[in-house]
């Protein structure tokens, strides 16, 4: 399999600078770590990223990479297991930090849980308070998620308590979690009685979500704190709410602004006319609008300020009614004879 450019694994310009390069791979990272994504494709692509990161971050590398490409770097060995362990774990751990692979005993923060709520239009536009239920894993509290009885351990034989071992992956040598102990560096003693060794029970629980008036379909909501609690004292995750909105038969949001097909007859564009257009819910009043005599197909009336909460500045958007003039199908015989005899006055 041809070998992707490093470049474009990182997706960086060829004249990126050391800052952005180091940025763009801890992105990188944060996404497809092994400890986070669960995806198995998501470790390769993270292995991928790391041996582009370890070329072009070191100056004399890249810049061989730069001239002699893939050929320039590879089957030279260059990627020494110390330094994988050194600069590596070192630059990750400022992400991964208090994660319990690396200092075991330290607090870390919960992990975020996510969810979705599905709204109507008139709930997206002017907010709602939403009782959800959460079900979700939770580190157990008897072995603060480690899984272990007591919280007693022992040194991993396999790995010597690394945690990682050195694999031969082709030209590379790759570190990967040492299988024996998950990559924690050391075993239960036994496991805890209370989540199995697992590390985790599953919580049930409800939670109150405030939507704010103004949110979108696609918008996510961060709820602080509600997310997994923390473990040895660390703060909880957050409870992350994607938001759906229904689409709506008579409005269509844009920006602020909501759009509305307002189907006139012919008679009606033509003469103009009082007509009603519905209010976002049922039970809703609606509008009247006062349509001009002559008015076109495309042409809009505004209803000022009834659209969306501004997302910048104050105030709401409109409701823009977006004129349709409608051909009648099916005509009677004396609907027939008039529309007749209007295009003979119209000189056809
Ligand atoms: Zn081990
Ligand atoms: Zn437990």
């Amino acid at each position: 399999m041809a070998k992707r450019d490093y470049y474009e694994v990182l997706g960086v310009s060829r004249d990126v600078d050391p800052k952005t390069l180091k940025s763009a791979y801890r992105k990188l990272a944060r996404e497809l770590h092994p400890d986070r994504n669960p995806d198995p494709a998501a470790e390769d692509a993270f292995k991928e990223a790391t041996e582009a990161y370890q070329v072009l971050s070191d100056p004399e590398k890249r810049s061989t990479y730069d001239r002699f490409g893939h050929a320039g770097v590879e089957g030279q060995g260059f990627i020494d297991p110390a330094d994988i362990f050194g600069g590596l774990q070192d630059m990750l751990g400022d992400f991964f930090g208090g994660f319990r692979r690396r200092r075991p005993d330290a607090p870390s923060r919960g992990a975020n849980v996510r969810t979705a709520i599905e709204l109507e239009l008139f709930e997206a536009l002017h907010g709602v308070t939403r009782e959800i239920e959460l079900r979700h894993a939770q580190p157990c509290d008897s072995c603060e998620g480690t899984g272990a009885d007591g919280g007693a351990f022992d040194s991993c034989q396999r790995c010597n308590g690394m945690g990682r071992l050195a694999v031969r992956r082709g030209a590379f040598v790759v570190q990967v979690d040492c299988p024996d102990c998950d990559g924690q560096g050391r075993t239960p003693k036994s496991p805890c009685g209370a989540c199995e060794g697992s590390g985790q029970t599953i919580s049930d629980r409800k939670v109150q979500v405030e939507i704010p008036g103004g949110v979108d379909h696609g918008d996510t909501l961060r709820v602080q704190g509600e997310g997994q609690s923390g473990i040895r004292g660390g703060p909880p995750g957050h409870l992350l709410v994607d938001l759906r909105v229904h689409p709506h038969p008579q409005f269509t949001r844009n920006g602020d602004d909501l759009v509305h097909p307002l189907h006139l007859s012919f008679p009606q564009a033509a003469l103009g006319a009082r007509v009603a257009v519905p209010g976002l819910r049922e039970s809703d009043d609606g509008y009247e609008l006062i349509v001009p005599p002559g008015i076109q197909p495309g042409e809009t009336l505004i209803i000022e300020g009834e659209g969306a909460p501004r997302r910048r500045g104050r105030g709401r958007g409109d409701v823009v009614c977006v004129v349709q003039v409608d051909v009648p199908r099916d005509l009677s015989p004396r609907a027939k004879e008039l529309i007749e005899e209007l295009a003979q006055s119209f000189g056809g």
